[in-house]
């Protein structure tokens, strides 16, 4: 079989037909249309002189044996987010399982090294909002305490909602054991932002996936009377967390791939009648230095004291969750810039905002790298996420280049 990046596209029209609506994909991890999802792309599967399990997190291995037990891994996942797209995650396997089938047909079943494709479990986390899952199982970094109590809208609980699916999460921790012999690991995504269409590009590369600082912020003022009370006597505490949502832009505008969000806002009493004494937001700042984004945290902090003094109120952080930036390998980098620039004629080089699998494997220490694929409008977990056709065949075509360029890496390096 040689490559055939025209089948990719096809098979995930096939999936969007299977499992979307008319609002979207639903392939939402432990519900019964990601469950249909993954058998379809199990019988992908038949006739390939492959290996195929699922690990203690229910992740799903398909492994093709090579010559060399050192293993290059190529993963995705085919959960969505509800309402979602048809080519986040799912991309990823399908084109994987297009490079596996090009190395079956060119090295007649034995590769010079193992290739082994992932369809990662619940990476999206959108049913008990604990993203990157299966992939954290693997890595070694996963908590189960914290997350097996989790519960969905209906109130079923992580733990019940897994079992259902074969995974027990007391057996969590043996995923880890598919880290072995891993020598390098790649994955293809779409963007999910705007940069490459802007540019006119049509792929480029991942440098690592950004930081994240998430907090609450607190400002306290005092509830008061909307009519009785003046102007200038006024403790406002929206006004105090107003002038912090305007400064973040300034804040993270002192560097190029910054950004800084404050994405909720609750006021109490929240009433029309009463100035506000009490308004919770949170904050979301992201870069992929880590020393921006302690200084973008420092810059903010200093920043909601002073407003919180100037409306004469007080503020109180809570961290709500961190991760530190995750760099990918500079010679997997490299490789995957040539492969890029092989198959599409420009590259560019970017960070990821969102978080991905990817990361997850990087902080094992396996030397990783992504690739992003051009989205129209910038625009991803909506059911109008797209890319043109020829790019997806374009990016299934430079995966291939960089399998293999990471293939004799792997051989090289070791
Ligand atoms: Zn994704």
């Amino acid at each position: 079989m040689s490559l055939n990046p025209k089948r990719t596209v096809g098979e995930l029209k096939e999936l969007r037909e299977l499992t979307a609506d008319e609002n979207g994909a639903q392939r939402v991890a432990w519900t019964d249309v990601w469950q249909k999802a993954r058998k379809w792309f199990t019988t992908k599967l038949v006739g390939l002189p492959i290996e195929h399990h699922y690990d203690a997190a229910g992740n799903n291995w398909v492994t093709l044996r090579g010559a060399s037990e050192k293993t290059l891994l190529i993963g995705g996942h085919l959960d969505s987010v509800p309402n979602g797209g048809w080519l986040d995650g799912s991309l990823n396997v399908l084109a994987g399982l297009e490079v596996l089938r090009r190395f079956i047909g060119e090295f007649k079943g034995k590769p010079p090294v193992t290739i082994r494709l992932v369809d990662w479990a619940d990476e999206e986390g959108a049913r008990f909002g604990r993203s990157l899952l299966g992939s954290s199982a693997f890595a070694g970094t996963h908590s189960i305490a914290a997350d097996r109590v989790r519960t969905d809208k209906d109130g079923v609980t992580m733990e019940d909602a897994l079992r259902r699916c074969g995974v027990h999460m007391d057996h969590f921790s043996e995923a880890g054991k598919e880290r072995a012999k891993a020598a390098a690991y790649i994955e293809l995504h779409i963007e999910q932002g705007p940069v490459l269409e802007k540019m006119g590009l049509p792929l480029g590369v991942v440098l690592g996936t950004k930081g994240v600082e998430r907090h609450a912020i607190t400002f306290h003022g005092q509830e008061a009377h909307s009519g009785a009370t003046p102007m200038k006597q006024r403790k406002d505490a929206l006004a105090a967390a107003a002038k912090l949502a305007l400064e973040i832009r300034n804040i993270a505008g002192k560097h190029s791939d910054a950004v800084c969000t404050m994405g909720s806002l609750k006021t109490y009493p929240g009433i029309v009648t009463a100035v506000v004494g009490r308004c919770e937001a949170t904050l979301d700042q992201r870069d992929l230095d880590a020393k921006v984004l302690a200084q973008m945290y420092r810059e903010a902090q200093e920043a909601s004291k002073r407003f919180a003094s100037e409306e004469s109120c007080t503020v109180e952080w809570s961290r709500i969750w961190n991760i530190e930036p995750i760099p990918f390998h500079p010679q997997l980098v490299e490789l995957c810039e040539q492969s890029v620039r092989e198959i599409s004629g420009g590259s560019h080089r970017l960070p990821s905002g969102p978080l991905h699998d990817a990361a997850e494997v990087s902080r094992a220490g396996i030397p990783t790298v992504m690739m992003f694929v051009q989205s129209l409008r910038g625009i991803s977990h909506n059911k109008i996420e797209d890319t043109r056709e020829e790019h997806l065949e374009m990016s299934v075509a430079a995966l291939d280049r960089l399998a293999t360029k990471t293939a004799d890496w792997i051989l090289r390096a070791n």
